[in-house]
C-alpha cells in the first residue's frame, strides 16, 4: 500500500508551480548551516522539478519557535547554502504567507526557486489551521501541485505536511518515495532471513517497534541501553546500568512470548561511571560488578551477532549498541556497522537519528542500502502506524 502513492514523475510540470515541503530542519552554528545533509537529500527532487520546467516554492520548519517569529530560526542561512548547492539564486521570502509573499510567488518563473520563511513562525502550522494551510496552498496558483519530500515530518499532521493537501493535488518527491520503498518493502515483503537490530537508550519508547518487528522478523537482536531492562527481567544483576523498572513486566512478557526470536548480548563492556575516560572492562553477563554500568556490547556478542547477520537478506537497524558518543564505548556500534557494510547482498536499512549519526561516524553511510532521514517518522512507520503526511498523498 505504501508503494502506491503518486510521485513527481506522474505530473506534467511545464508551467506549473510546485509547493514543495522539504525537511530543512538543519543544525545552525554562528548563523550558518553546520550540517547540510538534509539539504543535499532534497536535491534530486529539486533538480528534477526544475529540469521539468516547474517553479519551486519551498517550505520547511526549523527548530521550535512556538508560533512566533524568532530571528535565530530564520531559514535565510539555508537559502544561502541551497543556492550554493543548486548553483542558482534562491529567493528568500520575508514570511511564509501574506501579500508580499503571494506577490513573490506570482512573479516566480519556471526554473526559479523561492524559499518560504519558517512555517512554525505561525501558530497555524502545528494546529493545522485550514486558513493558514489555504494561504500556503494559494501560493502555488490555480494549477499548482503540493509535493511532500519531508519524510522526517510525515508523522505530524501540520498545515505544511497535511493541511495543504486539502487544497492542492498531493504527490511524493524522490526522497519520500525512497523512504516508503525501503521501509515499506521491509515491513510488507522483506526477503528472508529478515533480522532486526534494536538498541539505544530507552526501551519504553520502542516497545511498540520491538513488538512490531518481533512479529515480522526472523530474529531481533537487542543491544544498547535497552538490553539492560531485559537482563534485569532475566534476573541478572546490572549494577548502576540504565534500567526502566516500569517496563520490566513488558520485557518479561516479550521474553516469554518471543524468547526464541530475541537475541540478547552475552558479554558487555562495563564502566565505573558515565564518562569518556571511565575505568572499563569486558565481562560476562553474570559478572557485572556492583556499582558499575553497562555501556557497550562485548566482543563475544559482536561475534554472535555477526554470525546471525551473515545469513540475512534484509536488515533493519535502529538504536546504537552502546554509548557511541564516547570512543571507548563505540566499538560495538562501529563493529555492527562494519558487519552490515560487509554484506553487499543484503538490504540494509538504518532508522533513527542517533543510529544514522553513528553510522556516519563509522564512515559507513554509503555502504548501507538506505539510511532513513526520519527519526520519529521512521520509528512510527516501523510500528506499523499510518503516517498522516503519507496518507495525505494521492494514490496511484
Ligand atoms: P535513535 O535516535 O537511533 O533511535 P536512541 O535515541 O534510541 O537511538 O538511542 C541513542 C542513545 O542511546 C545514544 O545517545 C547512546 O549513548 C544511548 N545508549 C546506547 N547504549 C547505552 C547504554 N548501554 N547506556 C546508556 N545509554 C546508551
Ligand atoms: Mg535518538
Amino acid at each position: 500500500m505504501h508503494l502506491q502513492k503518486k510521485t513527481i514523475r506522474d505530473v506534467d510540470w511545464a508551467g506549473r508551480k510546485a509547493l514543495l515541503r522539504v525537511d530543512f530542519n538543519v543544525p545552525l552554528a554562528n548563523g550558518q548551516v553546520s550540517d547540510d545533509t538534509r539539504i543535499r537529500a532534497a536535491l534530486p527532487t529539486l533538480r528534477y522539478l526544475l529540469e521539468q520546467g516547474a517553479a519551486l516554492i519551498l517550505m520547511s520548519h526549523l527548530g521550535r519557535p512556538k508560533g512566533k517569529v524568532d530571528p535565530a530560526l530564520s531559514l535565510a542561512p539555508i537559502a544561502t547554502r541551497l543556492a550554493q548547492l543548486l548553483g542558482k539564486p534562491v529567493i528568500m521570502a520575508p514570511d511564509c504567507i501574506g501579500p508580499a509573499v503571494q506577490q513573490l510567488a506570482e512573479n516566480l518563473r519556471p526554473g526559479e526557486v523561492l524559499l518560504l520563511e519558517n512555517t512554525r513562525f505561525h501558530p497555524g502550522e502545528k494546529k493545522n489551521d485550514p486558513a493558514f494551510a489555504k494561504a500556503l496552498a494559494d501560493l502555488a496558483g490555480p494549477n499548482g501541485i503540493f509535493v511532500n519530500d519531508a519524510f522526517g515530518s510525515a508523522h505530524r499532521a501540520h498545515a505544511s505536511t497535511v493541511g495543504v493537501a486539502k487544497f492542492l493535488p498531493a504527490v511524493s518527491g524522490f526522497l519520500m518515495e525512497k523512504e516508503l520503498t525501503y521501509l515499506g518493502n521491509a515491513l510488507e515483503a522483506p526477503e528472508h532471513p529478515f533480522i532486526a537490530i534494536m538498541g539505544g537508550a530507552k526501551v519504553s519508547d520502542k516497545v511498540p517497534v520491538i513488538r512490531s518487528l518481533l512479529n515480522k522478523a526472523d530474529r531481533v537482536l537487542i543491544g544498547g541501553g535497552m538490553a539492560n531492562t531485559f537482563f534485569k527481567a532475566q534476573g541478572y544483576a546490572v549494577g548502576k546500568s540504565l534500567v526502566e523498572d516500569d517496563v520490566l513486566d513488558v520485557a518479561k512478557s516479550l521474553l516469554a512470548t518471543f524468547g526464541d526470536r530475541l537475541q540478547l548480548p552475552i558479554d558487555v563492556v562495563v564502566a565505573d561511571g558515565f564518562k569518556p575516560d571511565a575505568v572499563h572492562k569486558i565481562v560476562a553477563l553474570t559478572d557485572v560488578p556492583d556499582g558499575w554500568m553497562i555501556l557497550d556490547i562485548g566482543p563475544a556478542t559482536v561475534a554472535a551477532f555477526k554470525e546471525i547477520l551473515s545469513t540475512a537478506k534484509t536488515i533493519i537497524w535502529n538504536g546504537p549498541m552502546g554509548v557511541f558518543e564516547f570512543p571507548i564505548f563505540a566499538q560495538g556500534t562501529f563493529a555492527i556497522a562494519q558487519a552490515l557494510a560487509n554484506l553487499p547482498d543484503a538490504v540494509t536499512i538504518i532508522g533513527g537519528g542517533d543510529s544514522a549519526a553513528a553510522v556516519r561516524q563509522a564512515g559507513m553511510t554509503d555502504k548501507m542500502s538506505h539510511v532513513s532521514t526520519g527519526g520519529g517518522a521512521s520509528l512510527e512507520f516501523l510500528e506499523g502506524k499510518t503516517l498522516p503526511g503519507v496518507a495525505a498523498l494521492a494514490d496511484k
